[in-house]
């Protein structure tokens, strides 16, 4: 068994670290996918890609237990070229939930094609020049500029660079201790890659009901883009794997209790006002399911209760007639920032927590609310 879940960790942190190596800005997954989509393939899984880029296996099951559609997102936040200086130097208008105090300084890659694409700097005035007032100030996003290494609007247009062209943190990924991981877009790779993983388990030994895996798309631009797929696929549960906020570090002690390295989380509740106005308060059905896993499996659910934090599942549950749902995660560190941190260990056992639950789910899986008076 600890070999076997050795053997687990080990591919989870393959696909994760080669998942993060590839730009993939919200919009513009089509490298992510084709990985997937190849990976899928190798394992004689079917794939379909609906007309946003959602990439989409089906497992058929049982067609009396509750079909369950499996999502994590491809995406990942960034910028997006809106103008080019005649100095060459370009500026970038953000995308998604980027952190202005933490840019300057930072490498990117502009995301042209395959072979194609260029790396920049996000600039930072020099500090021998940086003035009293200055030293303290979050410079906005608006201010910034990134220098290419190019010296006229021209240089820069002749290399691929164009208005629209989309720019991500510079792939990286890096061992830190024993178990844990540091990249660029471990929000949602490493949920990418723990998908994966099932989709192994569920290989080996398939589940009752019909399961839809959903690799999704622009969840860091607008957060539907697993609509249309949820759409087509009328499920009755979704489940979705992100990230859950770790709160285990110094700054963040008061926001809750989840521990990178404690083990998987569930999402009891979660909320945000700012523009969206939307959250999700699972079905306690699956609340139930999966402690119940989590019970076989040895690892007890850590609990997540957040405003400020938002999934697909926010939308998808108000599809068709109505759609369960539930937000599992991982823990993660400095969520959007270059470098996110996660822990293997976790991501295992997030993989073993998700394909145990979905094998539970068989015709008996009963979603009557009546059935949960609280
Ligand atoms: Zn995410």
């Amino acid at each position: 068994m600890a070999d076997k879940s050795a053997k687990a960790k080990q591919r989870i942190a393959e696909d994760l670290i080669r998942l993060m190596a590839i730009p993939g800005l919200a919009g513009h997954e089509g490298r992510v996918r084709a990985d997937l989509k190849g990976v899928l393939e190798e394992l004689g899984v079917a794939t379909s890609t609906d007309v946003l880029g959602n990439l989409i296996a089906t497992l058929e099951g049982e067609a009396d237990a509750p079909s369950v559609m499996l999502i994590a997102h491809m995406d990942q936040l960034g910028f997006v070229v809106r103008r080019i200086e005649p100095d060459g130097f370009v500026r970038v208008e953000r995308l998604g939930g980027v952190p202005e105090r933490a840019l300057a300084s930072q490498a990117v890659l502009f995301q042209i094609a395959d072979g194609k694409d260029r790396p920049g700097v996000i600039a930072n005035k020099s500090h021998h020049a940086t003035l009293p007032e200055e030293k303290y100030r979050v410079v906005p996003y608006r201010e910034l500029y990134i220098d290419t290494g190019l010296d006229s609007a021209q240089a820069v247009r002749a290399c691929g660079i164009d208005i629209g062209t989309p720019v991500v943190y510079r792939p990286n990924a890096m061992k830190l201790g024993a178990d844990r991981i540091a990249g660029t877009a471990i929000d949602d790779r490493a949920g990418c890659a723990v998908l994966l993983e099932a989709v192994r388990r569920f290989v080996d030994a398939e589940p009752r009901s019909t399961v839809h895996i959903v690799f999704s798309v622009q969840e860091e631009f607008n957060l539907r883009g697993a609509l249309p797929a949820a759409q087509a696929l009328q499920p009755d549960i979704a489940i979705q794997l992100d990230l859950a906020l770790a709160t285990d570090t110094p700054d963040m002690a008061d926001r809750g209790e989840i521990a990178l390295g404690g083990g998987p989380a569930i999402s009891l509740y979660s909320f945000h006002g700012r523009g969206t106005l939307n959250g999700a308060i699972p079905h306690p059905a699956l609340v139930r399911l999966f402690e119940t896993a989590g019970g076989e499996i040895g690892s007890p659910l850590q609990r997540s209760a957040q405003s400020g934090v938002l999934t697909e599942t926010s939308y998808v549950q108000l599809v068709g007639a109505g759609v369960a749902v539930i937000d599992i995660g991982f823990p993660c560190r400095y969520t959007h920032s270059s470098l996110e941190v996660c822990d293997l260990g976790d991501l295992a056992a997030l993989a073993d927590l998700l394909a145990t639950a979905v094998t539970n789910i068989g015709p008996d899986f009963n979603l009557d609310r009546d059935e949960f008076p609280q």
